[in-house]
């Protein structure tokens, strides 16, 4: 089991966005760089946030694509490093904060990402600090050592993990995503079940990560389709800001699954989000662990399951169906573009990303062919 060496110290809570000026006084920072999304520069938060902080921000990168490049993180850094920068604070999605945990250690190197995102080179030391703010219930890259990157020249999406990739601080208001909208919600919310399902049944789980694994689950089952039909119920997106980062405890130490070794080709190859992508297999990996040949597999997914308040692991992956149909979510290969043999064989010899091993039931291409083709349209009611 590995030992965190940098916990991020985790601030939560309703309009603790306030906090920021006091946060950047106890480390006595000087001089700050905002890496935010251009909406939030268009929309004059980002210039509000560098007016509360009086002085201490003072710069602004705001040239991020979703799914973060790696000139992304070259532009980002080199604008760190050219005007010496001590601290950043990112405020964004999953795909700013990824950019930004990878710049702010980029900014204290004169080498290009590609080396490190290749592994020429090791991330072997601390990059600037940074302060990480999400406004999303997703990822909770604010809280990991991982982030996912993007070489568009090759078309290689993977994702980077070092110790030294932890922001210094992570402020969580979920009263930032209260402006989220649906579509977001929905995908973003998603991906927390997936975090949360995968790290119960990773190879890699533990008594305490599973613990953690179940609260951010049933958090997602009685919240995720509130906050889809209800943008400004508070309760609710308090409840999924806290299943996000407590799903984000869990697969920080056990890694994601299947169901996220196969969102990258379905990201990089057809365009889907990262969080559709994750839910296009969440159902039927849940469906496909909880009939493994291995006993210990399957009660626990079944215990699991009932401690979630379902009848049993199907009755679970029903209502991630359900959810899904009701968020319009992507449900069968027709729907992502895979309408061919050669498509779909494509598909899944790019589905074996490193993390398709830490599945509890060993995934064959043979069985993920049939597995892609056995999904079917949701006709499940609540
Ligand atoms: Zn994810």
């Amino acid at each position: 089991m590995c030992i965190r060496d940098r916990p991020v110290a985790i601030d939560f809570g309703i309009g603790k966005l306030t906090k920021l000026p006091e946060i950047i006084e106890q480390f006595d920072y000087k001089k700050g760089l905002l890496i935010s999304t251009p909406s939030m520069v268009k929309n004059g938060t980002a210039n509000k946030l560098l007016e509360l902080c009086d002085g201490k921000l003072v710069g602004i990168f705001s040239d991020i694509q979703p799914n973060p490049t790696l000139k992304n993180t070259d532009d980002c850094a080199s604008v760190l490093r050219n005007h010496d920068y001590d601290f950043a604070v990112a405020i964004g999605g999953g795909s700013i904060l990824d950019c930004a945990k990878v710049a702010c250690f980029m900014a204290t190197t004169t080498d290009a990402t590609s080396l490190y995102f290749y592994k020429e080179k090791l991330v072997d030391h601390p990059g600037i600090p940074l302060i990480a703010i999400p406004t999303t219930s997703g990822t909770a890259s604010e809280i990991t050592s991982a982030s996912v990157l993007t070489d568009t020249e090759k078309g290689v999406k993977a994702p980077m993990n070092y110790k030294y990739f932890y922001p210094k601080y992570a402020l969580v208001d979920p009263e930032l995503t209260l402006s989220c909208p649906p579509t977001v919600t929905a995908a973003s919310g998603i991906d927390v079940l997936a975090h949360s399902l995968e790290a119960f049944y990773g190879k890699k789980h533990q008594p305490y990560t599973d613990m953690a694994a179940e609260k951010a689950a049933k958090l997602v089952f009685e919240n995720l389709l509130t906050v889809y039909k209800e943008p400004h119920n508070v309760e609710a997106r308090v409840n999924m800001s806290l299943a996000s980062v407590t799903a984000g405890l869990a697969f920080n130490l056990t890694q994601t699954a299947a169901a996220h070794a196969c969102s990258y080709p379905l990201t990089q190859d057809f365009g889907i989000t990262h969080g559709e992508a994750c839910a296009f297999t969440l159902a039927a990996f849940w469906r496909l662990n909880s009939e493994s040949d291995d006993e210990y597999v399957r009660n626990r997914l079944q215990q699991f399951s009932k401690n979630c308040g379902f009848k049993d692991a199907n009755a679970l992956a029903d209502f991630i169906d359900y959810m899904k149909q009701e968020m319009g979510l992507c449900m069968v290969l027709e729907d992502i573009g895979v309408t061919s043999v050669e498509l779909l064989d494509e598909l899944v010899s790019n589905s074996f990303a490193p993390n398709m091993q830490n599945n509890p039931v060993d995934i064959t291409p043979s069985l993920l062919k049939e597995f892609y083709q056995s999904l079917v349209p949701a006709s499940v009611t609540e």
